[in-house]
């Protein structure tokens, strides 16, 4: 899929879990709910780090190219030192390992841990970083007509104003882990979620995606997960745009009404 409906399935699943949380007793706030569908929605474009091309490559200027050019590397190392005989051979490492819950669930334990050592000036980096990635997806577009910098004030600014909204005592920063020192663990968990998310949007189409590595199905350790030829659509498709976009928006609204208590 594209960056828009990656970020707005992202953003519908936080709101999903939302619901879920208020059904489990475990209601959010109103500012976990909403930093959370943020971060996720911009958690969802991540896994595509692995791509040149890809939103999340341009986001940053140069870091974000170089650091692109050096995840691809490294997936491509770990595709060629993991394959089995039934998996293809390939020319570059978009769509493996950044693709995989396993990257899902190392960086959003990276995420939580660094929440927790590192303080507001961590809390405040994870923000910016998922805000301007957020408003890149989300808004698509719109903001690729402004200039970067624009976006980078309006990640900075948004993370600013999440980071001390989170911080006021009742307002989530313990929200789930509520023992002290775990402050803001539950950071990683849109970040998980995010990822596994996008992964399993771009499972919906043609190509497939190798979720499960490294667990091997059959002679591939890579295999691409999917559903039926028949039913997968091309990325960028009407399906995409007319079909699966609105309903993530439905979804994502009734979640968020869920998650607050209002239906
Ligand atoms: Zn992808």
């Amino acid at each position: 899929m594209m960056g828009p409906a990656h970020s707005l399935s992202g953003a519908a699943a936080w709101l999903g879990v939302g619901a879920a949380a208020a059904a489990a007793g475990h209601a959010m706030p109103w500012p976990v709910l909403v930093a959370g569908a943020l971060i996720c929605a911009g958690a969802a474009l991540a896994p595509d780090l692995d791509h040149k091309a890809a939103t999340i490559s341009r986001a940053f200027g140069p870091i974000s190219r170089g650091l692109c050019e050096v995840i691809d590397k490294i997936s491509y190392s770990v595709y060629k030192a993991t394959k089995k005989p039934g998996d293809p051979r390939r020319t570059g490492g978009h769509r493996t390992l950044t693709h995989t819950w396993v990257w899902a669930v190392l960086i959003g334990a990276g995420a939580s841990a660094l929440a927790m050592v590192g303080g507001r000036w961590a809390v405040l980096g994870i923000l910016f970083v998922h805000m301007v990635l957020a408003v890149e997806g989300l808004l698509w577009r719109a903001a690729r007509v402004s200039s970067d910098v624009l976006v980078w004030l309006l990640g900075a600014a948004s993370a600013w104003i999440l980071a001390d909204v989170l911080h006021q005592p009742g307002n989530g920063s313990d929200w789930l882990f509520s023992a002290p020192g775990q402050e803001y663990l539950w950071l990683g968990l849109p970040i998980v979620l995010g990822a596994l998310v996008h992964d399993i949007g771009d499972a919906l189409t043609v190509s497939g995606c190798p979720i499960l590595w490294p667990i091997p199905v059959g002679r591939k350790r890579w295999y691409p997960i999917g559903p039926p030829k028949g039913m997968r659509f091309r990325a960028g498709s009407w399906v995409e745009l007319k079909v699966l976009m609105p309903v993530f928006m439905l979804l994502g609204g009734m979640g968020g009404l869920a998650a607050l208590g209002v239906i």
